[in-house]
């Protein structure tokens, strides 16, 4: 096709080409997802709902890009593992980002009236994302249990924080103030002492978040996926799927 005179503008992109030989990990986050679950009632601190609805908008995602072999969500947040050896988008970080980025947003709404029975969307929700390359194993490992670890410390804090705000009775601000100097160990003895609740009986969705992984499977184009509640900073969960780190 012939060229316009105008074409040369072209050259004013920048070429954003990620490292050959690197995991890529895609984060999203949700935006302003604090005021977006007030507005829509979200359970605290967890709504069972929303969670699944972010797991729906994975699967959406991890269907599409047979490269992604493992997703973790928690709270507003999903990380997508691409392997080490694509060459999607000819690895083109804002290309990966922003459709994986879009897709995850599009699908959350697709799926929104399924998950969240009886709520109506209020207005259109976005998530940002970002592209994290990680040349080895171990970091690749220790960036799934930097997330992991997050959702256990802030589900365990926040469980902590509703129950005494919800059934003890005291304010937002006391909450705070009473949680300020606690380490684990209190938070847990005040949820049983004070509750009745042994935090290790909650949900595993809440504690660990979710895992959303593609199975070891003799036909590479299978869209099937797991999803799972399940300890990714233990070893075990690697030695028993080391498809997923694999080149
Ligand atoms: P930012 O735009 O900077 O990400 P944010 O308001 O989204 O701001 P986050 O740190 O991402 O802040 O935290 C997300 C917040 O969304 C949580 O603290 C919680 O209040 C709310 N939230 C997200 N998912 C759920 C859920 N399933 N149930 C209840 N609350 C949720
Ligand atoms: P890529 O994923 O590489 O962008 P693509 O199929 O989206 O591939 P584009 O070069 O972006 O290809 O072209 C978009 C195509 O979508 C058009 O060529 C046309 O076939 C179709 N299309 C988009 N908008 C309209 C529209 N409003 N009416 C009819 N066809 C449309
Ligand atoms: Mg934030
Ligand atoms: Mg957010
Ligand atoms: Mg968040
Ligand atoms: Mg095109
Ligand atoms: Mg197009």
């Amino acid at each position: 096709m012939a060229k316009s005179k105008f074409e040369y503008v072209r050259e004013f992109e920048s070429s954003d080409r990620c490292l050959p030989n690197t995991w890529m990990v895609v984060r999203l986050d949700g935006k302003g997802f604090h005021k977006f679950a007030d507005k829509h009632n979200f359970e605290k601190p967890n709504d069972k709902n929303a969670l699944s609805l972010m797991n729906e908008a994975a699967k959406s995602v991890m269907k599409e890009f047979k490269e992604i072999t493992l997703a973790y969500g928690q709270s507003d947040e999903f990380s997508f593992l691409i392997r080490r050896d694509h060459d999607l988008y000819n690895r083109r970080s804002s290309k990966i980002s922003t459709i994986i980025c879009s897709l995850f947003t599009s699908a959350y709404v697709f799926h929104w009236d399924h998950c969240m029975v009886g709520k109506t969307l209020l207005y259109p929700p976005c998530f940002d994302g970002r592209v994290i390359l990680y040349p080895d194993e171990k970091n690749v490992r220790d960036y799934f249990s930097w997330r992991q670890a997050d959702c256990h410390i802030n589900n365990l804090y926040n469980t902590t924080f509703w129950n005494l705000v919800l059934k003890g009775g005291i304010t937002n601000q006391q909450a705070e103030e009473r949680l300020c100097k606690t380490v684990s160990g209190d938070k847990n003895e005040i949820l049983f002492s004070q509750f009745g609740i042994n935090y290790n009986n909650e949900p595993e969705m809440f504690r660990k978040g979710t895992v959303v992984y593609r199975p070891k499977d003799r036909s590479k184009r299978s869209s099937n996926v797991n999803v799972e509640h399940i300890d990714i900073i233990n070893d075990a969960f690697w030695l028993e799927h080391p498809h997923l780190l694999n080149k």
